[in-house]
């Protein structure tokens, strides 16, 4: 039986949507619990960019999931095959939970390649196509404890036709029938979770038939696709989920997927989301950048606000406001170490921070290796930008167990403000 195993206690519920609790008996062994709003580990086949295994552990506030996707996955499929131990032995991993979902959040991902019986996946050698028969045939060689059904995700972009999102939802139904199928007569397969697909582009009456036909099959929860950042405004983004997780049971969890910035976080825990991917910090590493945001909602008289004037770099725009679909742009959420204002600033990254980067090195000191190509700095951005990332969540969960959640989002969007 697909799907059984996971629960969701929710120990709060703020103004009808927002959720607090505790999803339990997760993993394959039942032996893992997931706060809720949580966020997944952002890794490549396995690993955290940049991080080794023991580095990645001096991170405190790590999350219990580990995510990985199929694009990255499905050109090692022989090499997996004939290993078989699964990923995450395959990968070193221990003590963690491993979802599989079906694309890279930080990758882009080309449309105009599905078909009513397959949906593509982009690797570093370039597409594969995928059948639900072959999507199957990797989920048992990668032995996941929970994955994303196969979905036709392309109807993300505004404008597309009522006739192509209704068909999205129909074939992405079907991808779920078939893999639910094949799911319940596996026994590689047995103890492991499946999450439905919601679809539906931007037209409400599809988002909720999506969400509705999902919600009756035997899924452990539900992913809503085609929200990512720059899909579409962040008012019509936020009442669609808001339609959609009426539509769905209360006791399953649901999982954003695309949609990391801090600002956009907030708004869709508040629509009814617990769970969103974690690919942001790794995408402010990449481009130089430190989070700096302030999540810090105690009162503290000598602390009043951040230290920093607004981060933009010069001429880059400030797309914490606009609808900006370009994901390489830096944010108003995070500084940029390159910037020469950086190079004799003496202080840590963020002031107060316990990463190991914050603790023994500066601005000046990630600047400079910045500036000579140094892959160290790869690995002290991750390090903070992980750290900072997930504390965030905590303080999340924390406002919305004291009722502050007005306070958190006042302290997250101070930055960049005049
Ligand atoms: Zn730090």
């Amino acid at each position: 039986m697909a799907g059984s195993r996971m629960k969701l206690d929710l120990s709060r519920v703020v103004q009808g949507r927002g959720r607090l609790g505790l999803l339990k008996e997760v993993g394959r062994m039942g032996q893992h619990s997931v706060d809720i709003p949580g966020c997944l580990l952002y890794t490549h086949l396995g690993s955290v960019p940049h991080l080794t295994q023991d580095t990645l552990h001096t991170i405190s506030c790590l999350p219990a999931v580990t995510h990985v996707t199929l694009s990255n996955m499905a050109e090692h499929q022989e090499v997996l095959e004939e290993f078989k131990g699964g990923l995450k032995k395959f990968a070193g991993l221990h003590d963690t939970v491993l979802y599989c979902s079906l694309h890279d959040p930080a990758a882009h991902c080309p449309t105009g390649h599905t078909t009513n019986k397959t949906v593509s996946v982009w690797g570093s050698g370039g597409r594969i196509e995928l059948t639900a028969a072959k999507f199957m045939a990797l989920q048992k060689t990668v032995q996941p404890d929970w994955y994303q059904s196969m979905a036709d995700g392309e109807t993300w972009q505004t404008g597309t036709s009522r006739k192509r999102v209704r068909k999205s939802v129909d074939r992405t139904l079907a991808h779920l029938d078939e893999c639910l199928t094949v799911h319940q007569k596996s026994q590689d397969l047995e103890g492991v979770d499946i999450f439905g697909v919601v679809e539906g582009g931007d037209i409400l009456e599809e988002r909720v038939r999506s969400a509705r036909e999902t919600a009756k099959r035997p899924v452990a929860g539900f992913c809503l696709d085609g929200f990512q950042t720059g899909a579409m405004d962040q008012a019509l983004r936020s009442q669609l989920i808001t339609a959609v997780t009426q539509e769905l049971p209360e006791d399953k969890p649901r999982l954003l997927q695309g949609v990391g910035r801090p600002d956009e976080v907030l708004e869709c825990v508040e629509a009814g989301i617990d769970l969103f991917e974690g690919f942001f910090p790794f995408q402010a590493t990449e481009r130089g950048c430190a989070l700096c945001f302030s999540f810090d909602i105690t009162p503290n008289p000598e602390r009043a606000a951040p230290d920093e004037e607004p981060h933009t770099a010069g001429g880059t725009q400030l797309n914490g406001d606009v609808n900006c679909d370009d994901q390489t742009h830096m944010t108003r959420f995070e500084m940029n170490l390159k910037d020469k204002r950086y190079q004799d600033d003496f202080r840590p990254l963020v002031e107060g921070c316990g990463c190991y980067c914050c603790r023994n090195h500066q601005r000046a000191y990630v600047h400079h290796l910045l500036m000579t190509n140094e892959l160290l700095a790869g690995v002290l951005l991750m390090i903070h930008n992980t750290c900072h990332y997930h504390s965030f969540f905590r303080a999340i969960r924390e406002a919305l167990a004291n009722d502050k959640m007005d306070l958190l989002r006042r302290s997250v969007l101070w930055n960049g403000k005049e």
